[in-house]
């Protein structure tokens, strides 16, 4: 590092030392880590990811400079299925027509009933639809992403209209940034031809340290010229009883106690205890795909599950602990969440 000088060209290389970029330097430069942490996400906590990557990963140094790429990452076993932003603007203003696509990037889960609201929203007033699942490897303990590439084609194929529909796999690093990464990933769908962002509660939220509609408010931020893309927000999705339909905050009049909520992270515990979730939150079509690419259930020492079967059902079926049935008698005593076990979930 010490022998470098601006003007010079340094080669990228990936884990195999493959060449990938030529950097040409015209920065070389010392940084703070807790005054980067803070600016990219709002927090110096050691426990969040981003943050903890910042210590652990990143030298003293930092280096910048134009790229000169050399090749194309491979996807992987997602290779067969990428479209590059040259494809899709193609297909949607050549080969199609449209005058607007939203877009749609989402994380970890198999696609449930939640997301499927969102898009058949948007369906009702733009021309064309375009999901990228984002298939780079974060956590252990998600589906695998050949399933939940299969589980949403599975969907479409049956519930989606043809030809305005699209899937294509995304691969882009994890940074953890929550809101910040809520803008980026806008950013990308423009660049994917997108005229419209669907932005879904809690988007690339990192367990408690985004506020739940952070990644709305975000876009307080920016004005709609700057960003190049219109935004549609949507409130948290949840099946009502009453309603007897999906439904948000926006549109549904009724208590909690009507609701079966769309936890991603609910679904995917039901699914690793081995129970299809009910079909009013997940389509059996992607439910029963999903299931077979489930990291198998998590133990500690004990045996126990790693994640308590009751907070599992607390984000589900938030009425349970007073109630058996939904909108049914209420119980002498409210269960507690922890004393819950597998049965209370089946
Ligand atoms: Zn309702």
């Amino acid at each position: 590092m010490k022998s470098l000088a601006i003007g010079e060209e340094v080669t990228l290389i990936d884990e195999k030392r493959n060449p990938i970029a030529i950097l040409t330097l015209n920065d070389i430069f010392s940084y703070d880590r807790e005054y980067r942490a803070s600016q990219l996400f709002g927090t110096t906590d050691r426990n969040h990811p981003g943050v903890d990557a910042i210590y652990r990963r990143m030298g003293d140094t930092a280096l910048g400079g134009s790229l000169k790429l050399l090749g194309r990452m491979d996807w992987g076993p997602f290779e067969k299925l990428r479209l590059e932003p040259k494809d899709t603007w193609k297909m949607f203003y050549e080969g199609k027509n449209f005058r607007s696509v939203a877009g749609f990037i989402t994380g970890a889960n198999p696609l449930h009933r939640g997301h499927e609201f969102i898009h058949k929203n948007a369906l009702e007033e733009i021309d064309g639809l375009l999901i990228q699942p984002l298939v780079e490897m974060a956590k252990r303990e998600y589906t695998r992403h050949e399933f939940r590439m299969l589980s949403y084609r599975s969907v479409l194929d049956t519930y989606y209209p043809k030809g305005r529909s699209m899937l294509s796999p995304l691969r882009v690093t994890y940074i953890f940034a929550g809101p910040r990464e809520t803008v980026l990933h806008a950013l990308i769908m423009k660049n994917y031809g997108c005229t419209h962002a669907l932005i879904g509660r809690d988007h690339a939220g990192i367990g408690e340290f985004y506020d739940k509609y952070a990644s709305h408010t975000v876009f307080d931020e920016f004005d709609p010229k700057e960003l190049g893309i219109a935004i549609r927000l949507f409130h948290e999705v949840f099946h009502c009883t009453r309603c007897s339909n999906l439904a948000t905050g926006q549109s549904c009049p009724h208590d909690e106690k009507y609701r079966v909520h769309i936890s991603g992270t609910g679904i995917r515990e039901m699914l690793r205890h081995g129970i299809l979730p009910p079909k009013e939150i997940i389509r059996p079509e992607s439910a029963r795909i999903a299931i077979q690419g489930i990291q198998s259930k998590g133990l500690d020492e004990n045996d126990q599950s790693i994640s308590p079967v009751g907070q599992t059902i607390k984000a589900i079926f938030p009425f349970y602990s007073e109630r058996k049935n939904l909108g049914g008698l209420k119980r002498s005593e409210p269960l507690d969440w922890d004393s819950l076990t597998k049965r209370d979930l089946e």
